[in-house]
C-alpha cells in the first residue's frame, strides 16, 4: 500500500535526560548516566525557533515532548505556557504534547491551551512490558491513552520494536494499540546506546519492513502509521522502502537523544519518490 501524502512531525525535547523511571531502553533515565544532553527546560525563544524550522520544511505536526513518568503541575505550567505562545506565534503548526502518564484533568487543561492531540506509547506488550520497565505498570500507560480519548483529543501511541520482544509481543501490542483507536501509530526501532544494559537491536531491515506492513494491518483503522526513532539506524539507504509498506508519516529533525537526517536530506528523498508532503491534518 503506498500513500501519496506524508505527514512530517519534529520533535521538542521540552526537559531531557531527568527521568527516574527505568525503562530499559531510554538514555534519558537518570539510572543509566547514558552520554547525553541533561537539562530542565529549554529556553522559550529555542522552542519557537525550532517550530518555526519545522513548519519552514514542511512539518505539520509539533510535539512537545517532556522526559518523565508524568507530568508535575510544574511541567504542565511550561508546556501550557509553550502550547499559548506557539498558536500565537506559528499557527500553521498541530500542537502535541507528549508528558508521559497524564489524568483527564491534566489532558483537559492541555486541550484549553492549544494541544491538539497527544502522545503516549505502550511500548510494548502488556506481557513483555515488566522485563523492560519495573517502576510503572503497563496499565497505567494503556489507563492513560483512554484518558486522551475520554478528553477528546487525538490518540497517538505506538511502541518500540527491537527490544527482545517475541513476534507474539508485537502481535499482542498492536492489537492492544487497535483496541485504542489511535489516530496516529509511531513506530520505533532500538537504538542502541552503549550505557543501556539491552542488547542491541538484532532485526533485519527486512523485518522491520514486515513489521511496518504488520502495523498497518493489523490497526486498519489509524490515519497515520509513523515511523519514528531508529529509521537512519534501521532502514540506512532503504527508507524509501518504508512508504511502499504502509509508513505515510516520518519524524523530520532530531529524535530526543540521537540525530536524525538533516530535513532537507528527507524533503528530497520523498521529491524523489514523487511523494507529497502532508499540507492539512485530516
Ligand atoms: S518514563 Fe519515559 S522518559 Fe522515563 S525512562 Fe521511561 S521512556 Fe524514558
Amino acid at each position: 500500500m503506498q500513500n501519496n501524502e506524508i505527514f512530517l512531525c519534529s520533535i521538542c525535547n521540552v526537559n531531557s535526560g531527568t527521568c527516574n523511571e527505568d525503562c530499559k531502553f531510554c538514555s534519558q533515565s537518570v539510572r543509566y548516566k547514558a552520554d547525553i544532553e541533561r537539562y530542565k527546560q529549554k529556553d522559550m525563544n529555542i522552542i519557537l525557533e525550532e517550530a518555526k524550522t519545522a513548519r519552514d520544511n514542511g512539518a505539520l505536526g509539533f510535539c512537545l515532548v517532556t522526559a518523565d513518568k508524568g507530568i508535575t503541575d510544574k511541567s504542565l505550567k511550561f508546556v501550557c505556557d509553550i502550547a499559548k505562545m506557539l498558536t500565537k506565534e506559528v499557527p500553521q503548526l498541530r500542537l502535541i504534547a507528549c508528558n508521559g502518564t497524564a489524568s483527564l484533568e491534566q489532558l483537559l487543561i492541555l486541550k484549553e491551551s492549544g494541544i491538539k492531540a497527544y502522545n503516549h506509547n505502550l511500548e510494548t506488550s502488556e506481557a513483555f512490558y515488566p522485563q523492560i520497565c519495573t517502576t510503572h505498570p503497563w496499565s497505567e500507560r494503556y489507563s492513560t491513552c483512554r484518558a486522551v480519548n475520554e478528553a477528546g483529543l487525538v490518540l497517538i501511541t505506538g511502541g518500540i520494536f527491537g527490544l527482545g520482544e517475541t513476534q507474539e509481543d508485537r502481535v499482542s501490542m498492536l492489537e492492544a494499540l487497535n483496541s485504542l483507536n489511535p489516530s496516529s501509530v509511531p513506530i520505533n526501532f532500538y537504538h542502541h546506546n552503549e550505557a543501556l544494559e539491552l542488547e542491541p537491536n538484532s532485526l533485519t531491515t527486512d523485518e522491520a519492513l514486515e513489521l511496518i506492513k504488520l502495523t498497518r494491518k493489523t490497526i486498519p483503522n489509524a490515519q497515520r502509521i509513523m515511523v519514528a526513532g531508529g529509521r537512519e539506524l534501521m532502514f540506512g539507504d532503504r527508507q524509501n522502502e518504508i512508504f511502499k509498506h504502509g509508513c505515510n508519516s516520518i519524524v523530520i529533525g532530531n529524535y530526543l537523544t540521537t540525530t536524525g537526517r538533516v530535513m532537507s536530506k528527507d524533503l528530497d528523498m520523498l521529491k524523489y519518490l514523487n511523494l507529497k508532503v502532508a499540507a492539512s491534518v485530516k
